[in-house]
């Protein structure tokens, strides 16, 4: 890579699934990576492949305080991104949202860098409109259990607009869809990582309510592609813009879809879906094909497969 195309990069929360994949791409681009993550959710294993090289560097810092480090791009996605995880402490959660947006354009503000959000689905709360478009304003709980996490986001969009409207700051905002792959922690809780776990050991598969809840599902790899040509966008471009697979399946399918794959003997069973989840989920992506050239290119059942052979592999090493 050409010396001057090598950007000094910021990524938070690149302990996590998401970000250590991110990171993975920077490093092996050239670029010089620094994760900050405080190991929440994230682990350092996610990382054990890049510790060896130079161009990587890793930092225990927490984003609800001040950051003082020199970069030119900063990529913002340090939160909790399952429902379990986020709501376990909830008000650390709006704090690392909302403080953690604060830090990370304060810091953007100083150095003249560029920032992009993780935002996500969920400032659609449970949709009115289907599929998703970003001019849809959503239909949040806000005293619900996913409010710390949703309410958390929308005020972090807020805050990267304004701060853009107010300080000139270069920003990016995507809002990712439900995403999975390798990486993910075994214990995460989503629904991918929760039905292969399930599945490898032929235990009962968990469906929340009657399974008739949709979802669309973005392979990783495909999510990373969006999310770097985002940054890369035209100046001027700030989104938000929908990033993820317009595919969308029930719950149950997802379920016999992954009983199928694994040839697993497990049953499925029934528990009490939990309250505010929403009922329909998918991404009108017209947006991100036109203004990034982006679609996804992995469906389900392949991506499936790799995130099987995953856990699979994890679950050999015990
Ligand atoms: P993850 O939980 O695997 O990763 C989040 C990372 O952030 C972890 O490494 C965690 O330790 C770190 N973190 C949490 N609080 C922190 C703090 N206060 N300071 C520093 N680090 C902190 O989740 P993920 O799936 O990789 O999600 C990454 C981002 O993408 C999140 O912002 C999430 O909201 C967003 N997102 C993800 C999805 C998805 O389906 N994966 C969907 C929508 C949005
Ligand atoms: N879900 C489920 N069984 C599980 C975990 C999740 O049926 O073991 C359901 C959950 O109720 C929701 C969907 O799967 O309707 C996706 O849940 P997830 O936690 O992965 O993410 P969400 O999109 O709700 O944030």
């Amino acid at each position: 890579m050409h010396h001057l195309l090598r950007k000094r990069i910021a990524v938070t929360g690149g302990a996590g699934f998401l970000g250590s994949h991110l990171c993975t791409r920077l490093v092996e681009e050239g670029h010089d990576a620094l994760c900050i993550d405080n190991f929440f959710t994230g682990r350092r294993d996610n990382l054990s492949h890049l510790m060896d090289y130079s161009n990587f560097e890793l930092m225990r810092h927490d984003v609800t305080f001040p950051l003082f480090v020199e970069v030119d791009e900063i990529y913002n996605l340090a939160a909790p991104a399952s429902p379990v995880h986020y709501q376990k402490d909830p008000v650390q959660t709006t704090k690392t949202s909302v403080m953690g947006a604060i830090n990370m354009l304060g810091l953007a503000k100083r150095l003249k860098a560029k920032v992009l959000q993780a935002s996500t689905s969920e400032v659609y709360g449970d949709p009115e409109v289907h599929p998703q478009t970003e001019d849809y304003r959503g239909n949040v709980n806000p005293i619900g259990i996913r409010a710390c996490y949703d309410e958390g986001k929308r005020v972090a969009e807020t805050l990267f607009f304004d701060y853009h409207r107010q300080n000139n700051i270069n920003i990016k905002v995507m809002r990712i869809f439900n995403t999975y792959g390798p990486r993910m922690h075994p214990a995460d809780g989503r629904v991918v990582s929760n039905f292969i776990m399930q599945a490898l050991q032929n235990q009962d598969i968990t469906v929340f309510g009657d399974g008739s809840q949709t979802r669309s599902f973005a392979y990783v790899d495909d999510l990373i592609e969006g999310m770097v040509r985002l940054m890369n966008s035209r100046d001027g471009f700030t989104g938000p813009v929908n990033i993820g697979n317009p595919n969308e399946f029930t719950i149950l399918e997802l379920a016999q879809k992954v009983i199928h794959l694994t040839g697993s003997s497990s049953k499925i069973i029934y528990l009490p879906l939990p309250s505010d989840d929403p009922l329909q989920r998918k991404p009108d992506i017209t947006l991100a094909r036109k203004e990034l050239g982006w679609e996804p290119v992995i469906q389900l059942e392949e991506g499936l497969m790799k995130t099987i052979e995953y856990f699979d592999r994890l679950l050999g090493k015990r």
